[in-house]
C-alpha cells in the first residue's frame, strides 16, 4: 500500500501536512530522521504511518503515561493495534501483552525510557527477540539539559543505536529553540540523520496582549464570550491558581486548579475531567501542559507575565492542536515585570542571572511591541517572517499614525544633553521641566529642560517606549536601567530620518475574534453530544473518537450517507465502520427537519480546513471594518494607487492591500485590475504547491518580480473561486 492510501484508510486524511511525506519516506528507507514540527503539526503520524505499513514492531519512547495512554487510545479507536507498558499493569496483563507481542499482534508499543534500560536490560533483551522495524523518540527535547523538560532517563537513549543498529530511529520534538535542537542531535547518537524543520508558526492561533487593569473582570469578559469552549489559564503562583479557580466557580464557570503542589490524586482527577470536557477551564501553573494532547483547547490565557518567550510560546501552543482558530491572550502589567526581575536574580550566579534577565527583557519587549507579534515570535526563533500576519492584535488593528519627528528629536536631544546617564523617569521629568528637587540644578539651566512641557507624562512614557521599540533609544540591562542613544539616533537628530508615532493607544480592531465558518451550529452541538455518548461508552476522551475539526466539517457539508461521510477529514475505514452510522443519524435528522440537502459536493477533496480559508470566509462583525474598506475602495475607484491611498489615509500599504483583497474576493474588483494575466497562473501554481498560510515562502519562491500585494490578490481570487 502507498503511504497516501494508508493515510486515507487508517487516518481518514486525504493529504499530508508539512513534510510528513518526506519524513515517512525516509523512515521507510530505513534512514534516521529528526523531525522538528510545531505542536499540532502532526508529528505522531510520521511514525504511526510507517508503523502501519512496515511488517513488524514499532517502539515508541514517550516521557509520560498520560501521553502514551492518549496515543494508544487514539490508535486503537482507528483500528491500529497499539499498547503501552506501564508499572500499574498487573502481572497477568503484562503476560498477555508479552504474548501478543510474540504473536506479532501489536504494531506500536509505547514505553518510558526507564522501562527500556531498567532491570539489567531485560526489556532490551526481550525486544531484540521481536521484529523491531522502527524506533520513535517522542518529545526528544527531554534529552537536552538546555530544554525545559529535561529527563535524565532520556540520556540512556544514546545506547539505542548500538542495541538496534539496523533499525531506523525517528526523533520528534516541537522545540523551536536552536540550542536545544543542536543538543538533541549531539546526544541521540543518530546515524547520518536527515533533519526536517517545519515552520514553527501556528497560523491558527491569534496572539493578543492587553494592559492588565482589573484582571478578574477582564478575564470574565473574555470567558463570557466563549462559554462553551475549553481553555487553560496560566498563573504565576500555586496559590493564585486555587484562588482564581474558586472565584471562577463562584461565577458559574466549570473551572479547576492544577499545580505541582496538589496531591497526585487531585491532579489526575482534574486533568481527566478537563480531557473529558467535564471541566472547561484549567487554572494552572506552568506545571500543567506537558502531556496534554487535548486537541480542542480553544484559548490559553496568561494572567501573569511569563518568564521567557520559550515558555510562553510552548504554553500558547497548547491551544488549537486540531487546527481550528484559537486564541492566546496575555494580560500585561509593568509591575509583573518588576516582580519577575526580582526572581530572575540568582544569588551568586551572575552569568545565569544575566541570561534570565535578558530573556525576561525579550518577553517584556514582546508585550510592549508596536508591531506584528507573530513576526517577533518567529524572529525570536530565528525564522524569517513578513511583518503583517493578519492575525495578531497589532495586525488586526488599524492605527492612525502621525509625524512625530519633532517629539522624537526632543526626546533624543534630552537623552544626549543628560549624557546618556539617566533613567526614563528622569528624562521625562527633565523634558517636562519638573520643578522637583530630583532634577539637578545644572540640568535646570540646559536649553532642553522643559521643552516637552506640552506633552503629558503618560504620553511621554508611550513615545519613549515606541522609540525604544523602533531602536532609536536603548535601555541598558544592568542593575540600573539607563536610557542611551543608538546608532540610529543621529539621523533623527540631524533631521535626516522621519519618525512616526501611533496616534493613541485606544484603537479600533478591524475584526472581532475569529469566527467559525458558516456551519449549522445547532447540528454541531447535537453531534458533540452524540460524540460524548460514544466516548463515554468507549471510556476515552471525546476528541479521541473524532476531533472538533471533523465535527465542524460535518456540520458544514452535511454528509448524508457513509460514502459522503468518508469524504470528511478524519474518517478512516475503521472509524467509519464503528461510528459512522451513529454520527450520521443526527445529520440526517437535522437535514430532514430543516429541509436541507447535502453540501458535500462543495468540499474540495484535497484540502483540509485551514484557519486562513476560514478567515477569508468570515463576515466582518463591526461596521467600522466595513466603513474603512469602503473608503479605500472608493479611493481606488477614483483611480488612486495603493501607495497614494495608504499615504492619504495614514495606513500602511499592507492594510490597503488587505482592504482591496476583500473586494477581489467579493468579486467587486477584477483580479486583472491588480495582477497581470501572465502572472496569475504562476502565482496560483506556487500557492497550490506551498499552501496559502504564509506569504513569505511564496514570495521567496516567486522572487522580486512578484509583490506581496499580487500574491495576496491571487489568493483572494482563488478563495472567491473555491467554495470552502
Ligand atoms: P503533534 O504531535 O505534532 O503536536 P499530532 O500528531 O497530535 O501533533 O497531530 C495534531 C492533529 O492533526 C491530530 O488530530 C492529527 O490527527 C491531525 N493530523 C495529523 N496529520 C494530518 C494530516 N495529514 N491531515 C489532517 N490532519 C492531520
Ligand atoms: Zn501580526
Amino acid at each position: 500500500m502507498l503511504p497516501l492510501q494508508a493515510l486515507q484508510k487508517y487516518f481518514g486524511y486525504s493529504a499530508f501536512r508539512h513534510q510528513q511525506e518526506a519524513i515517512i519516506q525516509h523512515v521507510l528507507n530505513k534512514q534516521d530522521v529528526m523531525a522538528l514540527m510545531p505542536t499540532g503539526g502532526g508529528k505522531s503520524l510520521c511514525y504511526q504511518l510507517p508503523a502501519v505499513l512496515l511488517n513488524g514492531l514499532t517502539i515508541v519512547i514517550s516521557p509520560l503515561i498520560a501521553l502514551m495512554k492518549d496515543q494508544v487510545d487514539s490508535l486503537n479507536v482507528s483500528g491500529i493495534p497499539a499498547a503501552f507498558l506501564n508499572s500499574a499493569q498487573n502481572p497477568d496483563e503484562q503476560r498477555r501483552l508479552v504474548e501478543q507481542l510474540r504473536n506479532n499482534q501489536i504494531k506500536l508499543l509505547y514505553l518510558a525510557p526507564e522501562r527500556l534500560f531498567g532491570g539489567d536490560n531485560k526489556m532490551i533483551t526481550f525486544l531484540k527477540t521481536l521484529p523491531v522495524v522502527q524506533i520513535a523518540i517522542d518529545e526528544a527535547h527531554c534529552i537536552s539539559s538546555w530544554g525545559h523538560d529535561f529527563r535524565p532517563e532520556y540520556l540512556m537513549l544514546a545506547q539505542l543505536k548500538n542495541e538496534f543498529p539496523n533499525v531506523p530511529v525517528i526523533a520528534l520534538t516541537a522545540t523551536a529553540d536552536k540550542l536545544t535542537q543542536k543538543d538533541i542531535l549531539e546526544k541521540l547518537n543518530l546515524h547520518k540523520p536527515a533533519v526536517f524543520v517545519s515552520s514553527f508558526n501556528r497560523a491558527n492561533i491569534t496572539y493578543r496582549v492587553i494592559p492588565k487593569k482589573n484582571s478578574f473582570k477582564q478575564l470574565i469578559a473574555f470567558l463570557n464570550e466563549r462559554p462553551d469552549e475549553s481553555g487553560i489559564i496560566y498563573c504565576l503562583s500555586r496559590k493564585s491558581t486555587e484562588e482564581l479557580a474558586a472565584d471562577l466557580k463562584d461565577e458559574g464557570f466549570a473551572a479547576e486548579a492544577y499545580h505541582a503542589g496538589l496531591s497526585n490524586e487531585v491532579k489526575v482527577k482534574n486533568q481527566e475531567a478537563f480531557l473529558r470536557d467535564d471541566v472547561k477551564i484549567i487554572v494552572a501553573t506552568i506545571a500543567f501542559g506537558m502531556g496534554i494532547n487535548k486537541s480542542n483547547v480553544r484559548y490559553v490565557v496568561h494572567i501573569d507575565l511569563p518568564k521567557n518567550i520559550e515558555g510562553y510560546y510552548q504554553e500558547t501552543g497548547r491551544a488549537g492542536r486540531d487546527g481550528l482558530p484559537s486564541e492566546a491572550l496575555l494580560l500585561y502589567s509593568p509591575g509583573d515585570a518588576g516582580k519577575l526581575q526580582h526572581f530572575a536574580r540568582i544569588e551568586g550566579n551572575e552569568a545565569q542571572s544575566r541570561i534570565m534577565l535578558n530573556k525576561l527583557n525579550d518577553m517584556v519587549k514582546y508585550c510592549q511591541l508596536q508591531a506584528c507579534r507573530r513576526q517577533y515570535l518567529m524572529n525570536y526563533f530565528d525564522e524569517a517572517f513578513p511583518p503583517n500576519c493578519g492575525s495578531c492584535d497589532f495586525c488586526l488593528t488599524e492605527f492612525k499614525r502621525f509625524d512625530g519627528t519633532l517629539i522624537a528629536q526632543k526626546a533624543l536631544s534630552a537623552v544626549a544633553r543628560l549624557n546618556e546617564r539617566f533613567g526614563v523617569n528622569y528624562v521625562i521629568d527633565f523634558l517636562r521641566g519638573s520643578k522637583t528637587e530630583k532634577i539637578r540644578d545644572e540640568h535646570k539651566v540646559l536649553k532642553t529642560y522643559g521643552i516637552g512641557v506640552d506633552i503629558s507624562k503618560t504620553d511621554w512614557q508611550r513615545y519613549i517606549r515606541e522609540l525604544i521599540t523602533m531602536d532609536y533609544l536603548h535601555i541598558t540591562d544592568d542593575g540600573y536601567p539607563i536610557v542611551k542613544l543608538t546608532h540610529k539616533s543621529a539621523a533623527v537628530l540631524k533631521g535626516l530620518q522621519k519618525v512616526e508615532f501611533i496616534e493613541s493607544e485606544v484603537v479600533e480592531e478591524t475584526h472581532t475574534h475569529e469566527q467559525a465558518p458558516p456551519h449549522e451550529s445547532e447540528l454541531l452541538s447535537r453531534l458533540k453530544s452524540v460524540r460524548n455518548d460514544i466516548a463515554r461508552l468507549e471510556n476515552v476522551p471525546a476528541y479521541i473518537i473524532v476531533s472538533d475539526a471533523t465535527l465542524l466539517e460535518m456540520a458544514t457539508f452535511l454528509p448524508l450517507s457513509l460514502d459522503e461521510l468518508r469524504l470528511i477529514s478524519g474518517f478512516g475505514d475503521i472509524k467509519l465502520a464503528r461510528y459512522g452510522r451513529e454520527l450520521l443519524q443526527p445529520v440526517k435528522d437535522y437535514c430532514k427537519e430543516k429541509g436541507l440537502q447535502s453540501k458535500i459536493a462543495y468540499k474540495s477533496p484535497k484540502r483540509e480546513r485551514k484557519a486562513k480559508t476560514q478567515k477569508a470566509e468570515r463576515t466582518p462583525k463591526t461596521r467600522k471594518a466595513n466603513d474603512t474598506r469602503t473608503e479605500t475602495f472608493t479611493m481606488y475607484r477614483q483611480g488612486k494607487g495603493i501607495t497614494e491611498i495608504a499615504a492619504a489615509r495614514g495606513l500602511s500599504p499592507m492594510t490597503i492591500e488587505g482592504h482591496l483583497s476583500h473586494f477581489i474576493e467579493s468579486g467587486e474588483i477584477d483580479i486583472l485590475e491588480i495582477v497581470s494575466q501572465e502572472k496569475i497562473p504562476v502565482i496560483k501554481d506556487a500557492v497550490e504547491s506551498y499552501g496559502r498560510e504564509m506569504l513569505s515562502p511564496l514570495k521567496q519562491i516567486l522572487g522580486d518580480d512578484y509583490s506581496y500585494g499580487e500574491i495576496k490578490a491571487v489568493i483572494s481570487w482563488m478563495n472567491k473561486n473555491e467554495i470552502i
